[in-house]
């Protein structure tokens, strides 16, 4: 029988000196909060300590050093858009709901690992204050659930808050950004699927935006779990990708990826150009580095298994796609046809 995941969950590493007598390595205290779970674990063992999987989940002294470098502390300018509640609104018709801290792995690379770990004013819960924010604002189509990760509350909680933005008559799509499918697929629990197949007939939309960022996170287990949500007929599987230095910067590791979640029912949505996060920066990218990456990717795979590549840009100016490789002018096109000297 398979255990459930509060239990995997409570077995998880969460100091350095676990980390170090599980791995047999001799890490050096860090400024960052740490979390592996047990299955997780397991496999960065097996991998290796220069997997991939290594260098996302555990901690390094690079981190230590990048931790007092230049970066941001809230590199996507999240504070400049927050509302009471646990909202932040950004765009006009979405809001992303940030209703917890806790994720199931602590990405080395997180956007958001300052706010989390010093556990930021953005994250105090008053549910009262949403509901309030969100009747006011008929602009909003769409909630996000975000965090930390939302599939880290349990099913009661979830469906509580998919109960209450049912009552609300212009929330029509629902998006869950979530690791928990890949990085603890046991959470993937029965009662998740049927509240989740239930929700898909209240919202004209309901998603889940699997963050997934190399094919070496998917084991049997993360297939098996991803293979369950993709026998809930309405409900859509979307990915997000960071591209990260050295573990995916490179063409034919993103083409695996994405035909490989092809397979699994997940349509690749974002990459994400790595955020300017303090903490983080030993995993950037340039940006030309990253259009070469994308280009190739327009070669080789179909125009929908490509995903949208975005930078967030600083102090909270939004995802822009970084990609323009034939620099067109688009203002000069526009006047053509304007002035009506376009012949088709
Ligand atoms: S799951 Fe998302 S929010 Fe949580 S640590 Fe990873 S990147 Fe950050």
């Amino acid at each position: 029988m398979t255990e459930a995941w509060q239990e995997s969950f409570k077995k998880s590493l969460k100091s350095i000196e676990q980390v170090n007598q599980f791995f047999g390595t001799n890490l050096p205290e860090l400024p960052y909060e740490i979390l592996i779970p047990p299955s997780l674990a397991k496999r960065i063992k097996e991998n290796g300590l220069d997997s991939v999987l290594a260098k996302q989940f555990l901690p390094s002294a690079e981190e230590v050093m990048s931790s007092q470098e230049i970066g941001l502390k809230d590199p996507i300018g999240d504070q400049n858009f927050a509302k009471q509640g646990q909202l932040i609104h950004r765009y006009k018709n979405r809001a992303l709901f940030l209703p917890t801290t806790i994720c199931p792995v602590i990405c080395r690379y997180c956007f958001r690992k300052n706010e989390l770990s010093e556990k930021d004013e953005i994250f105090k819960a008053n549910f009262e204050k949403t509901k309030s924010y969100l009747n006011n604002h008929q602009e909003i189509e769409e909630i996000i659930f975000s965090g930390g990760d939302p599939l880290m509350l349990s099913n009661s909680k979830i469906e509580f808050f998919l109960e209450e933005f049912s009552k609300i008559p212009h929330l029509r799509y629902i998006r869950f950004h979530t690791k928990a499918p890949v990085s603890l697929p046991n959470r993937v629990d029965q009662g998740l699927l049927k509240i989740l197949e239930r929700f898909t007939h209240h919202f004209e939309t309901l998603s889940l935006g699997i963050h997934i960022n190399h094919s070496e996170e998917i084991d049997e287990q993360v297939e098996s779990s991803l293979l369950k949500l993709r026998d809930i007929q309405r409900l859509q599987l979307l990915s997000q990708t960071v591209l990260l230095k050295n573990v995916n910067d490179c063409p034919h590791i993103l083409e695996n990826l994405f035909k490989d979640i092809n397979k699994l029912g997940v349509r690749p949505y974002y990459l994400h150009h790595p955020d300017k996060v303090r903490g983080g920066m030993h995993f950037q990218v340039d940006i030309p580095v990253g259009r070469k990456i994308f280009a190739s990717l327009r070669s080789n795979l179909p125009g929908w298994m490509i995903p949208q590549y975005v930078l967030d840009i600083p102090q909270g100016h939004g995802k822009t796609p970084i990609y323009n490789p034939e620099q067109i002018e688009f203002k000069g096109f526009l006047m053509d046809l304007n002035q009506d000297m376009i012949k088709l």
